[in-house]
């Protein structure tokens, strides 16, 4: 079996070596990440411009590209088998609710989906200057994997795990979970150059959630460990019933 292991914060992230040791005995483990942070890039594709791939030490490939194009590059030919299963993470924060649009951690196991493998995301929630221990949420991540190779899980269906932040012990326990709302506080910053000209960042106060029950955040922020399974069929059934009613055509 070939393992393949990605993430957003590139090929320096220490979390990747902590995924490798965690997943070594189950397989071949190949890092293909890429090469520098590539966080919330979401599902971009490098179609309009060629890219390097180096190959730092072997079964290891640092890729000048987003993590959708690392799953591509891993499951189109760069590696002489096929993986067999897709593992993208740990990311350095969480990846809850609404932001899995966002993360690129999230759209790496959904393109390993995508491409028709089993496919999971894990991040960790992780203050941006703290330097967290990975083992506990590595040491999780094996048992989804484990669970996931033994059960099996649909086509187009990607695992989303977040672990809450601890520094020894363990979580309290698992919860599969619903993705949770976010309410983002964003709003566009200008400001002005030497030169005289404008210049932007979408910036504002931290995003808060929604209190709720069955969520990823609600297991996250009371101490569990969160598996969401995400349907990567975004059609809204329902609302298909509902839309044959309009008047649409001309
Ligand atoms: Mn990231």
């Amino acid at each position: 079996m070939t393992i393949l292991v990605t993430n957003d914060d590139g090929i320096q992230a220490p979390a990747l070596t902590a995924l490798r040791e965690v997943l070594a005995d189950l397989g071949r483990v190949i890092i293909v990440a890429p090469d520098r942070d590539q966080s919330t890039t979401s599902h971009a594709l490098t179609l309009w411009k060629p890219f390097r791939i180096e190959k730092p030490e072997p079964d290891v490939y640092a890729v000048e590209g987003t993590p959708t194009d690392c799953v591509v590059v891993a499951t189109q030919g760069l590696l002489e088998e096929p993986p067999t299963i897709v593992v993208s993470g740990i990311n350095h924060g969480p990846n809850m609710g609404d932001d899995v649009f966002y993360s690129g951690t999230v759209a790496a196991a959904i393109e390993g989906a995508l491409q028709g493998l089993p496919a999971i995301a894990i991040s960790m929630s992780v203050a941006r200057d703290e330097r967290p221990d990975f083992s506990v949420a590595a040491r999780f991540t094996r048992r989804v994997v484990d669970e996931v190779i033994a059960r099996g899980i649909p086509a187009k269906t990607a695992l989303n795990v977040n672990v809450p932040n601890l520094r020894s012990g363990t979580y309290k326990g698992v919860k599969i979970t619903k993705l949770g709302t976010r309410i983002y506080q964003d709003r566009l910053i200008e400001k002005t150059d030497p030169r005289g000209r404008s210049y932007y960042w979408i910036g504002g106060d931290e995003p808060i959630w929604k209190e709720e029950e069955g969520t990823d955040f609600h297991a996250v922020s009371n101490g569990y460990a969160s598996v969401t399974p995400l349907k990567l069929d975004l059609t809204d059934y329902r609302e298909m019933v509902e839309m044959k009613r309009w008047e649409l055509t001309p």
